[in-house]
């Protein structure tokens, strides 16, 4: 496929689809130019030419398949040892992983562990790896409760285990239901509302979460929203810490901001990228298992399991604290509403 740039490629691997846990042998064959890439959702079909490539980004909330799933993981090492491509990733972890809020998400100790055996495994470093506390958000139950990630001891809890693994990125944003009102529409299919909580708070959040990165010797920026020239500081899929962080002796990836010359939300700082998620037979999460309720880019599909998620509302309901300890999540996602 030809370059467009001129310049070796950013490949994301995607943004609204977790290719790694829903594709990952597609994700292989299209690495490795075996089969149709689609660059965009109206964008022509082609292949990827693996020497052209200068990084993959990766983006997954269960990047099991890394090691687990024999076609990804040689065809990662192949592209890593015979055309020096950068494996990066974007490991998302918000705390409500198994909860009705992230239903068929691990839980974030499991994924800690499974980001600790990749990098062991040398095929990814902890340099190129940006942990994701995305989204943070507040949820009203139909019973009164309240359910939120928006807390500084959660997200210090898990900050402190993705950086202790030597990962030196961190970022996050809020959920956005003014942007896509289908999340709102979905939520309210269970009687859950999503809290319009003020700029202001969402701000005040971000400047904790700013201080504490700071404090561990990590580099935090807000993704797109809330929007704060001070805290919006890097693109997600950025070409100048991507440049740095595979090294000098290489071709550079451009650094050119990806809105110059395509189409992403307003704020977004990314510098541009292809993104291979709408490949032909690339799957949806939630026809496999997946089912995040804040998720904007399963349109208005519903989730799976639609009972147990109605019937695990209804318990936390009754009883926050229990339902938490069951599900083995931390206590104070149950907030005051
Ligand atoms: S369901 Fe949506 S938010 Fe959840 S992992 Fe898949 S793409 Fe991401």
């Amino acid at each position: 496929m030809s370059n467009e740039m001129d310049t070796p490629l950013i490949i994301s691997a995607s943004r609204t689809k977790d290719m790694v846990h829903r594709s990952p042998g597609l994700l292989a064959k299209l690495l490795l130019g075996e089969a149709d890439c689609r660059w965009g959702p109206y964008a022509p079909f082609g292949r990827i030419d693996p020497a052209a490539i200068h990084s993959i980004v990766l983006w997954t909330k269960d990047p099991h398949a890394l090691i687990s799933h024999p076609d990804l993981n040689q065809t990662l090492w192949l592209l890593k040892k015979r055309f020096n491509v950068q494996i990066a990733l974007q490991i998302t972890a918000t705390g409500f992983g198994g909860s009705f809020i992230e239903p068929g998400i691990p839980r974030w100790e499991s994924v800690v562990e499974t980001v600790q055996r990749i990098f062991q495994s040398g095929l990814i470093q902890p340099q190129a790896t940006v942990y994701r506390f995305d989204p943070f958000l507040k949820i009203h139950t139909p019973g009164g409760r309240c359910i939120s990630n928006i807390n500084f001891p959660i997200f210090e809890t898990l900050s402190r285990a993705f950086i202790n693994l030597g990962i030196k990125r961190v970022t996050t944003s809020r959920a956005d239901a003014v942007r896509y009102p289908m999340v709102a529409q979905r939520l309210a299919g269970f009687n859950l509302t999503l809290d319009d909580f003020e700029e202001q708070e969402a701000f005040r959040f971000c400047q904790m979460v700013d201080a504490d990165c700071q404090h561990k010797e990590a580099d935090f920026s807000i993704c797109c929203e809330p929007q704060h020239p001070t805290l919006l500081k890097w693109g997600c899929i950025d070409g100048r810490w991507l440049n740095q962080t595979k090294g000098s002796a290489f071709p550079r990836a451009t650094e050119i901001l990806h809105n110059k010359i395509g189409r992403q939300r307003p704020a977004c700082r990314c510098t541009y990228s292809r993104d291979i998620g709408y490949s032909t037979g690339s799957k949806t999460c939630f026809s496999g298992g997946f089912g995040c309720l804040y998720c904007y880019s399963q349109g208005s599909a519903n989730p799976p399991h639609l009972e147990k998620i109605i019937a695990e509302i209804a318990d936390f309901d009754r009883h926050p604290q229990d339902y938490l300890k069951a599900k083995g999540l931390h206590p104070s996602l149950h907030c005051a509403p």
